[in-house]
């Protein structure tokens, strides 16, 4: 494979992101080179979502686009590898008959030999885990979970890949069950990682400039692994990351309300590098729903683990996720829901529209009876009554200070530059040299500024978030990217707080040597 190019692009969730990073180190580590352009690419990946229909038909919608490039070049290999390789293998050949390769998420590992071997027969290959049960025998499991570790571990960011903030895999997979989800068919079962799998990985990635770590799993709160006959669960798996030095942020997702364990809040009382932040999905404030859902907790048990959080960590910031018009929702069902919004004062909101996956509990049993203007509009004023709190959430702040870590230029000043502007003109005279064309960008699905003015021109504009996950932007120059600075705030929209920079708490890492030793930080800002 060296030397062909790829072309991979990525739908859905934190999870798909890091599974599309540890491809690309290993399909860069045969020699494989990426390209922006289809049209470029030898190789044409698509990572894939299956949560939604909306994310499944967007993919169906681009293997249609693809297809040209198949007709003109047929030595271009097609590949769709995730969660809607593993769920619609056949639906998918029937669709797009000149897909080369279906790869689903537990045999990633395997990608680059698969390639290879659609390149070297000029084959259709498929390498789906769903015909192996759940029971698979001990050892065969055994066996599946270290080549599916073999991914993680591969994992090696070169001099050009932006660290800063990375996502680190503790599970796989997800138990639960949820009557509407598709991920326990699609992802498998639940598996931890070991955790001095994790703190290694962890390290190293702080050897390589990242500053900000993100733990991920369906059920971060789940994880549970045996070490040595003791069991090592959430609460201490965060302190041994915690501890890392030169860590300076540490956060989680997604966590499932039913399992909580106060030692994880008692932890990150203590610990004052983990970020006052959780993502905790009700679904639903109805506890009739809550139930059909199968989610194993109560709408008042849910807010009383919120009281809990904010016992023990009173700045805590919390994000939620709510699914509307599930089957036999009624108007009272989502009226309880808009109640548990207002009570909790999330930060910020993720609303979905109940989309039926097939395979499931709900689509097997229920009826999707709710219609979709009914969605829409609960969906909308769920959203709207959101906004509204967040907004006087975040006006609280103006006049306070805030640290925020710089990721990169704001969306509105990437736009500028996208659009020929040259750089540098006009607002803080301090940026000597235009921009690169790359990389400190945020994964895809970022909020950021919508049309605040922090000056007249943007193209100065930086973008970062605050310990408790919230969108800022400042004036500021290309050589604070990468840096914690406290930033005075000076105004607000329902996603995102304007500021000043007031100073620097740290300045930005120097470029490691990929020896693993940083190199002497940049000069002060
Ligand atoms: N494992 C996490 C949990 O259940 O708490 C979340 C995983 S799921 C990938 C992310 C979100 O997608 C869920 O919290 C849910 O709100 C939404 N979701 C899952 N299945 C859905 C469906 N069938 N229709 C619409 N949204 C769905």
């Amino acid at each position: 494979m060296e030397g062909l190019t790829y072309c991979l692009e990525t739908f859905g969730c934190q999870m798909n992101v890091l599974d599309s990073q540890l491809v690309q180190g290993q399909l860069c580590a045969c020699g494989m080179k990426p390209v922006q352009a289809y049209r470029d690419a030898d190789v044409i990946l698509f990572n894939t979502c299956s949560v939604r229909q909306h994310a499944e038909d967007k993919v169906l919608s681009r293997l249609g686009y693809v297809r040209r490039f198949k007709q003109k070049r047929p030595e271009v290999i097609i590949a769709v590898i995730g969660c809607m390789a593993e769920r619609m293998q056949e639906q998918l050949f029937s669709t797009a008959p000149y897909v080369d390769l279906l790869c689903g998420p537990g045999e990633l590992h395997r990608l680059p030999a698969l390639l290879a071997d659609v390149h070297r027969r000029r084959e259709r290959v498929i390498a789906l885990s769903g015909s192996r049960s759940r029971r698979t025998a001990v050892l065969q499991r055994a066996l599946e979970d270290d080549s599916l570790e073999a991914l993680d571990l591969s994992r090696a960011p070169g001099p050009e890949d932006n660290v800063l903030q990375s996502y680190v895999r503790v599970q796989r997979g997800c138990d639960k069950f949820c009557t509407f989800c598709v991920v326990p068919f699609t992802r498998g079962p639940e598996r931890s990682r070991p955790p001095s799998h994790i703190v290694d990985e962890a390290r190293m990635l702080v050897a390589r400039g990242c500053r900000e770590i993100t733990l991920l799993g369906q059920t971060v709160n789940s994880y549970l692994h045996q070490e040595n006959g003791r069991p090592v669960r959430f609460a201490q798996l965060l302190e041994r990351v915690h501890q890392i030095e030169g860590l300076d942020r540490l956060r989680f997702v997604t966590s499932f309300p039913a399992d909580w364990d106060e030692d994880i809040f008692r932890v990150m009382r203590d610990c004052p590098r983990i970020c006052p932040y959780l993502h905790i999905p009700a679904q639903s404030g109805s506890d009739r729903i809550i139930k059909a859902m199968r989610r194993g907790y109560t709408a008042a048990e849910y807010l009383k683990l919120i009281d809990t959080a904010r016992k023990y960590v009173p700045d805590i910031s919390l994000a939620g996720d709510f699914l509307v018009g599930f089957c036999g929702e009624t108007a009272v069902d989502f009226a309880a829901t808009v109640d548990v919004v207002r009570q909790v004062g999330y930060k910020s909101l993720f609303v979905f529209k109940y989309s039926p996956r097939p395979g499931t509990v709900a689509d097997r049993n229920n009826r999707d009876d709710v219609p979709n203007e009914v969605k829409a509009r609960r969906n909308n004023e769920l959203l709207a009554i959101q906004s509204e709190v967040s907004l006087k959430q975040k006006q609280a702040l103006i006049g306070r200070t805030v640290e925020v870590l710089v990721e990169g230029y704001s969306k509105a000043a990437r736009k500028i530059v996208a659009a020929g502007a040259p750089a540098g003109r006009g607002a803080v005279g301090q940026v000597e040299s235009s921009r690169p064309a790359t990389s400190l960008a945020r994964p895809p699905g970022c909020e950021l500024d919508r049309g605040h003015e922090v000056s007249a021109d943007k193209s100065h504009q930086l973008v970062g978030r605050t310990p408790g996950d919230l969108i800022t932007v400042f004036d500021g120059a290309e050589s604070q990217i990468g840096a914690l600075v406290r930033v005075r705030v000076t105004d607000a929209s329902p996603l995102t707080l304007f500021g000043r920079i007031e100073g620097v708490v740290l300045p930005p890492r120097g470029k490691p040597d990929h020896t693993g030793t940083p190199l002497p930080t940049h000069s002060p800002l």
